[in-house]
């Protein structure tokens, strides 16, 4: 099978050819129809300190992605041959304390699929059948192939009740963008996204409803004005990485406000806690996705009209892989779609 692989401890990536997994009693062969790249797959791409300490090569990359089972080993009920499935790329490890409570999303000692074992970047992946979600084959394959990183904005959002609040999400990336839509289908009242990218608050814009603020040349403070807002986001979506951005949002958020903290800060980020004691701020660290009552949520999102279309920004054949990564490193792309059926 094709396969794109990190192949040696540097930048760059191959398509290889790879033999077809084969599946253990309990894991599922899927035949891989369209994955999405995740900004993850560009760390290991350009091989970045993460990726030096993270990644063992020889190893195939990749975690977004949607496919049709094709086989399975005997002792697998969940999933049938000819379903539609995604995955959770977290393999749990099953025998910490929280994965023995049912709170599998905590668990202590996950495996990541296409980082820590064989990726979904292939003709064909092989995973455990309790990490296989069978999926809505009315969706588009193209959306359920970003159900991965919707699934973080969705994590992220609805941590916190949004119906009515002002929102504030700070990053008009991918997630930012998904973000955003969830939370104007979740009946928030004003939601507004920043970033420092023309390219991506223009995708942010063509969600729908959403206010976008170019932090360059206008301050959180003239948006809350000119929306008619006086005490601050009830809400913070922190979807940049930016340590910059994160104390914008600490200083403009409500008494009593709550952040979902999704984007990862280089080293040590400083901010003002005087601000987060005295403005009694709640700050939640998210990661990954609920198992499964995320990928239960995002589904009826999209079932119910939530429309994350505006974010896929490329449809390219698997083999164009690296002018993908190459409009993925540029920031001018949103998610960008490889096609593993043709030519397969
Ligand atoms: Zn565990």
């Amino acid at each position: 099978m094709r396969a794109l692989a990190k192949l040696a401890p540097a930048p760059g990536l191959e398509m290889i050819e790879a033999p077809v997994p084969e599946p253990g009693p309990t894991d599922v062969l899927i035949r891989v129809k369209r994955t999405s790249i995740c900004g993850t797959d560009v760390h290991i791409h350009q091989w970045d300190s993460w990726a030096q300490q993270t990644i063992k090569p020889p190893m195939i990359i990749g975690h977004e992605f949607v496919g049709e089972v094709v086989a399975k080993g005997d002792q697998v009920v969940e999933v049938d041959v000819g379903d539609l499935v995604d995955g959770e790329g977290h393999i749990t490890c099953g025998q910490c304390r929280n994965c023995h409570a049912g709170r599998r999303h905590l668990c202590n000692d996950t495996k990541g699929v296409g980082v820590n074992r064989d990726g979904a970047f292939a003709d064909y992946l092989c995973i455990p059948a309790t990490n296989v979600v069978k999926v809505d084959p009315d969706i588009p394959l193209d959306v359920l192939s970003c159900f991965d990183p919707l699934g973080n904005a969705t994590h992220a959002a609805l941590q916190w009740d949004l119906v009515g609040e002002d929102v504030l999400i700070t990053g008009a990336g991918p997630i930012g963008c998904m973000a955003a839509a969830i939370a104007r289908k979740s009946a928030a009242r004003h939601v507004v996204i920043t970033d420092v990218n023309p390219d991506r608050l223009a995708i942010a814009d063509s969600m729908g409803a959403i206010t976008t603020v170019d932090v360059r040349n206008a301050s959180l403070a003239d948006v809350q004005k000119s929306l008619g807002m006086k005490e601050g986001f009830d809400i913070g979506l922190e979807m940049s990485g930016n340590p910059v951005a994160l104390r914008d949002m600490i200083a403009n958020m409500a008494h009593g406000g709550r952040i979902s903290l999704l984007g990862i800060m280089p080293g040590e980020a400083a901010i003002d806690w005087n601000k987060v004691v005295f403005n009694m701020l709640t700050l939640r660290g998210i990661y990954g996705r609920e198992i499964y009552e995320t990928w239960y949520k995002m589904t009826a999102l999209i079932q119910a009209g939530l429309d994350i279309s505006p974010v896929i920004s490329h449809r390219l054949n698997c083999t164009d892989f690296a002018y993908g990564f190459e409009l993925m490193a540029s920031g001018k792309s949103g998610k960008i779609i490889l096609d593993w059926e043709e030519g397969g």
